[in-house]
């Protein structure tokens, strides 16, 4: 999608420094890490947020999870573990409006996030 952040980045008009590719799924490291490990997996078509999720594009959460699961190993950030945030929306902070899974590690995260 024209002037879409991520589109840019999928389409390689905006540089990223890439960790996992295929044809449904881009995984890249964040521009302003909050963590050791804070990287964004996204889908390469364009869904706004979790909003727009219906039952003829859902497939693609499976397997972006299924892609978080090897990427988070490969990292060797399994056995210490992670988080996975969806920001959606106005109240949820989203600033991206392309679906996207923030995944952090590589240190003790801090709870509640609110
Ligand atoms: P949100 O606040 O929408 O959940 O998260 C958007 C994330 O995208 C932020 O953590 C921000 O640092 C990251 N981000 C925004 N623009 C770029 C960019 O051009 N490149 C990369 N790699 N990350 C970006
Ligand atoms: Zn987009």
């Amino acid at each position: 999608m024209d002037n879409c952040i991520f589109c840019k980045i999928i389409n390689g008009d905006i540089p990223s420094q890439k960790i996992y590719e295929d044809d449904k799924v881009l995984v890249f490291k964040d521009i302003n890490p909050e963590a050791p490990v804070h990287i964004l997996a996204i889908p390469k078509e364009h869904i706004e947020s979790v909003n727009e999720i219906n039952e003829e594009n859902s497939l693609i959460i499976n397997h972006i999870f299924l892609v978080i699961s090897k990427v988070t190993k490969d990292l060797g950030i399994d056995k210490t573990g992670y988080r996975i945030v969806n920001n959606c929306g106005k109240d949820g902070l989203q600033t991206v409006p392309h679906l996207h899974f923030h995944v952090f590690g590589g240190k003790t995260l801090k709870w509640p996030p609110v």
